[in-house]
């Protein structure tokens, strides 16, 4: 109403000015500018939520059953929506039901579908939003977004069977993050502030009930009010699945797919350590890709593996680096391979000196086991095989390039941990305690002593190290077959 009255009055004053003779060009294009600006605010809000909660439609199909690998945040959740599912016997408990469970957990571990399974279970609406959709430029829009997005969930479940919804919000850091961390400007506050408005205003006795799902995978970077109980008292890790959990995943994305008789299911489970489901989900479809290429009627075991390399790596690339280059790279993937094969017998699967994606060859390491715990001996066998690389290329040529740039990180970072864990001759420590030189002196006495022993070890096996690459240069990719062949075509190997 006030908008109307507002507009008329605008319009009669105008046509006053007009009359009275007075130029009103600037007073229209003025008054249009404000009234677009108004209209372009107020329908931010809604044109976003109208999109929410459109990937909805199958939520009925999504099932606990069709998640892998995450048996006790399901067991969790289950829990956590039994408010939602018996209402009545959590009231006569005398229970607070809750009001957000937390998921939190690395990308692609499946947040997303535990909560739209979470709606299947409960038979309840399902509004999905973004933490991104939250924040704008312009101050208020968020909070105005927060408030629609509750209104909506209260009028879906209040028309739904079970009068229950589940307001899902991904990426909750973006809007949830420590108050006052954004001096920038104040929409963040304000968003996050209409959030716990709206949190606190769910209500166990309404006729509707709402709970909110919110998933992250930094949950330190949460405000606490936002944490605290009675808000989103209940987290849930979502944690990168492990072996047997990677199995099922692996078994679910490949239900609708034709699998030839030779596929190792436990051998790719095992190959595929720190995967999350989201990168087992994009291995199955290019190992079919990849067969497809091939006009295969079946996916084999071998698609599997391609398409390991090709999802940690990158695509295979057509461009070629020089001769030199190839030389030099096919020194270096041996010097890698016959180090882990000294220090670990078994461990080497293939090496390649085809690029993909960022690499211009790599050595693959044979399925293992999960691991989570290792010793110092261990630790010091990564290092080695990281340095290896380096000092085959110093062997032939003389020098190093700049190919070794991320293997030294990677041993750096490994003997650090060797520190930090107490293993190093600092005993027992706490890393903030150790001033910077000792724990860089520390690091560095151990790179160096490893890269003497690696050194020698690459010394006493030097025709066979050059055995290896010239073959690795002619064929382009050797496997372990072949590379045991060459390993053993040698004198005795110098351990
Ligand atoms: P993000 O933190 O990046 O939003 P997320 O944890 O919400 O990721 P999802 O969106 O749920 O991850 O998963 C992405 C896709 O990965 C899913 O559609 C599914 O194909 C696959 N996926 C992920 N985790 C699993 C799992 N545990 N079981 C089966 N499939 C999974």
């Amino acid at each position: 109403m006030k908008k109307e009255i507002a507009t008329g009055s605008g319009v009669a004053g105008i046509i006053f000015l007009a009359i009275l003779g007075l130029n009103v060009f600037p007073f229209v294009l003025f008054a249009l500018l404000i009234g677009g600006f108004f209209y372009f605010m107020m329908n931010q809000g809604k044109m976003k939520l109208a999109n929410v909660g459109e990937n909805i439609k199958n939520t009925n199909f999504m099932k606990f059953e069709d998640i892998g690998g995450q048996d006790s945040a399901i067991n969790e959740l289950k829990e956590a929506l039994q408010f939602l599912l018996k209402p009545d016997n959590t009231k006569k408990m005398g229970i607070r039901p809750l009001k957000g469970v937390l998921l939190v957990g690395p990308p692609g571990t499946g947040k997303t579908l535990l909560a739209r399974a979470a709606a299947g279970y409960t038979s309840s609406e399902y509004i999905a939003a973004s933490g991104s959709e939250f924040i704008e430029m312009y101050a208020g829009v968020g909070a105005k977004r927060i408030r629609q997005l509750f209104s909506d969930a209260r009028k879906k479940a209040s028309n739904s069977k079970n009068k229950s919804a589940i307001i899902f919000i991904d990426e909750l850091e973006v809007l949830g993050s420590k108050r006052g961390g954004n001096s920038s400007h104040m929409e963040y506050d304000q968003t996050l502030n209409q959030l716990l408005v709206e949190m606190d205003g769910i209500n166990p006795d309404d006729e509707t009930r709402i709970l909110l799902v919110g998933a992250t995978n930094r949950a330190d970077m949460l405000d606490p009010a936002l944490i605290r109980p009675g808000r989103f008292d209940r987290q849930v890790q979502v944690t990168l699945p492990d072996k047997s959990g990677r199995s099922k995943i692996f078994s679910i994305h490949t239900k609708n797919k034709p699998l030839a008789e030779d596929i190792d299911i436990d051998d790719i489970a095992r190959a595929t350590f720190g995967f999350s489901g989201a990168q087992l989900e994009s291995l199955s479809n290019e190992a079919a890709i990849l067969a497809l290429r091939e006009d295969a009627q079946k996916i084999e075991h071998r698609h599997f593996i391609e398409a390991i390399d090709k999802v940690i790596m990158g695509e295979k690339l057509d461009r070629r680096p020089s001769q030199k280059e190839v030389e030099r790279v096919s020194v270096h993937e041996s010097g890698h391979a016959l180090i882990s094969e000294l220090v670990e017998e078994g461990s080497v699967s293939s090496l390649t000196i085809v690029p993909r994606g960022k690499a211009l060859g790599f050595m693959r390491k044979s399925s293992q086991d999960d691991q989570y715990l290792y010793t110092r001996s261990e630790l010091e066998k990564h290092i080695m095989v990281a340095l290896a690389g380096a000092i085959a290329e110093d062997f032939k040529y003389g020098n190093r390039s700049t190919g070794a740039k991320n293997d030294f990180n990677q041993a750096w970072k490994v003997s650090r941990e060797i520190v930090e864990s107490g293993l190093s001759s600092l005993g027992v420590v706490s890393i903030e305690e150790v001033p910077k030189e000792k724990l860089y002196n520390e690091c560095k006495e151990i790179l160096v002593n490893l890269e003497k022993e690696t050194e020698q070890l690459l010394k006493d096996n030097i025709n066979t190290l050059y055995n290896i690459s010239e073959h690795l240069l002619q064929e382009e990719s050797l496997d372990r077959r072949a590379f045991v062949k060459l390993l053993n075509s040698n004198n005795k190997l110098a351990v």
